[in-house]
């Protein structure tokens, strides 16, 4: 029988999750062994390990999904070290960078994604067809996935670690109560639906450039900066030649994919 105190117990547990995670013995992405057989080789109780999980889950280490087991989100405890240095920079710079980012992991998934990572894509797309919004902002209240399981594996295709990281950091700033309530999510449920076949669409088909027309198209509608009347703040102005050249490429991506 171990002689340990029980919070000697629980630190060893976290330093030992914590010590996989940022070695990269469990990269970011991937999914670590299940309750018990954590319990058997740390040699504590499953309680002890649920508890280590869910501080490391609070700091956005790790992501619980219901059915399918707990993920590794960051390397590094986003909470803390990311935020602290998003803090200094405007709503508009983050959300311009988030755009950056989803626009880049597109591309390289469509790249480097595996039959795997489609299947997972496809049956997310699904999942949350029928979502009043894109479920990226949504909280735990409000959705069983902190936030969308499509745009979470898009990062997971990309197979960058950095993307994921500052992703899932980034994600935590704009959930801070600051700068919630000046966004808001402005396609309709069929918009969202629409867009996020788009992007499975070219990353299907291996098309990087089409990935990056079609994420590019959609994060300029999801999350969007609102003003003290809610009226929508454009992050990109467009004249309307502009506008008519992305609901043409819009349209003739639909009538193709067949989601009109
Ligand atoms: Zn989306």
């Amino acid at each position: 029988m171990s002689t340990k105190t029980g919070s000697e117990r629980a630190r060893n547990t976290l330093a030992y999750l914590r010590r996989h995670i940022t070695t990269g013995t469990w990269p970011v992405g991937t999914r670590i062994p299940i309750e018990p057989e954590l319990a058997e080789q740390i040699g504590v109780g499953r309680s002890t390990v649920r508890e280590a999980v869910r501080s490391l889950a609070s700091i956005g280490m790790l992501e619980t999904l219901p059915g399918r087991g707990t993920f590794v989100r960051s390397a590094a405890p986003t909470s803390t070290l990311l935020n602290e240095f998003l803090n200094d920079f405007t709503l508009e710079e983050i959300l311009s960078y988030r755009r950056a980012l989803e626009i880049e992991a597109a591309q390289q998934a469509a790249l480097h994604r595996s039959e795997d990572d489609l299947v997972a894509l496809e049956q997310a797309a699904v999942e949350e067809q029928g979502c009043t919004r894109c479920p990226v902002l949504m909280n735990g209240s409000e959705s069983s996935a902190f936030d969308s399981r499509f745009h979470r594996l898009l990062f997971d295709a990309a197979k960058n670690r950095l993307l994921a990281s500052l992703y899932a950091g980034t994600n935590d700033q704009l959930r801070t109560p600051a700068h919630r309530g000046r966004l808001a999510n402005v396609a309709t449920a069929s918009e969202m639906e629409r867009d996020h076949a788009r992007v499975l669409d070219a990353i299907r088909r291996r098309d990087f450039i089409d990935a990056v027309h079609s994420m590019a198209d959609h994060v300029d509608h999801d999350v969007v900066i609102v003003n003290d009347r809610q009226e929508v703040v454009p992050a990109l102005a467009r004249t309307p030649e502009q506008q008519q050249r992305i609901d043409v490429a819009r349209e003739a991506d639909a009538q193709r994919i067949g989601t009109n």
